[in-house]
């Protein structure tokens, strides 16, 4: 078989549905998959490192990368900027390993664009009141910024038709399940002798 670039796997979908968690334990699980580590200027959580969960840059620095053209995509996601490194992702691809961003739905909308062979998944609540309670019961925000998240996830489900593929994310494990049956279907139908 030969296959000789990888396949770009986008995750995407509202905030609080649980794409972190999602991709954590898919990493468990994968030790193939290159994940792509964001860069972005919102403050360091507790617990997060710089470079394993993103590159923290303050605005003059992330404003610099937009404008040298660095950043495959990048959006703003209540009041910072969020974004992925064009030069990690395209390397990767080339030397044949899969990349996996896990990014909001402006950014894979964008990645779609300039990427349409990409895959595109995205991850779906059991419901809006569902995420709600996740979005609220996760802790790290303001109730400012908890409702700025919900408005946001409202206008994100709205892109939905725009992905391959929709998974619920009921349960962690039936997530990460369907998706790595996502990426061996991918496979399977670019493999070619
Ligand atoms: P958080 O602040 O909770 O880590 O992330 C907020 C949102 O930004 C999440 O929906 C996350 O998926 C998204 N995000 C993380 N990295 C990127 C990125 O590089 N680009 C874009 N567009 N969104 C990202």
């Amino acid at each position: 078989m030969i296959e000789e670039k990888g396949i770009l796997f986008v995750l995407s979908g509202p905030s609080g549905v649980g794409k972190g968690t999602v991709r954590r334990e898919l990493f468990e699980q994968d030790n193939e998959l290159k994940y792509s580590i964001s860069m972005t200027t919102r403050d360091r959580r507790e617990g997060e490192t710089e470079g394993v969960d993103y590159f923290y840059k303050s605005r003059e620095e992330f404003e610099q990368l937009i404008e040298d053209k660095q950043l495959l995509e990048y959006a703003q996601f209540v009041n910072n900027y969020y974004g992925t490194p064009r030069k990690y992702v395209e390397e990767t691809l080339a030397a044949g390993h899969d990349v996996f961003l896990e990014i909001e739905v402006q950014g894979a909308l964008q990645v779609k664009e300039n990427f349409p062979e990409g895959v595109f998944i995205f991850l779906f609540p059991p419901s809006l009141e569902e995420l709600k309670t996740r979005i609220v019961s996760r802790g790290t925000e303001s109730q400012d910024l908890v409702l700025k998240r919900l408005r946001e996830a409202r206008n994100e489900i709205e892109m939905m038709d725009a992905y391959d593929y929709v998974v619920v994310n009921d349960r962690v494990e039936s997530a990460v399940e369907k998706i790595q049956s996502i990426i061996q279907s991918e496979h399977c139908k670019r493999d070619r002798i």
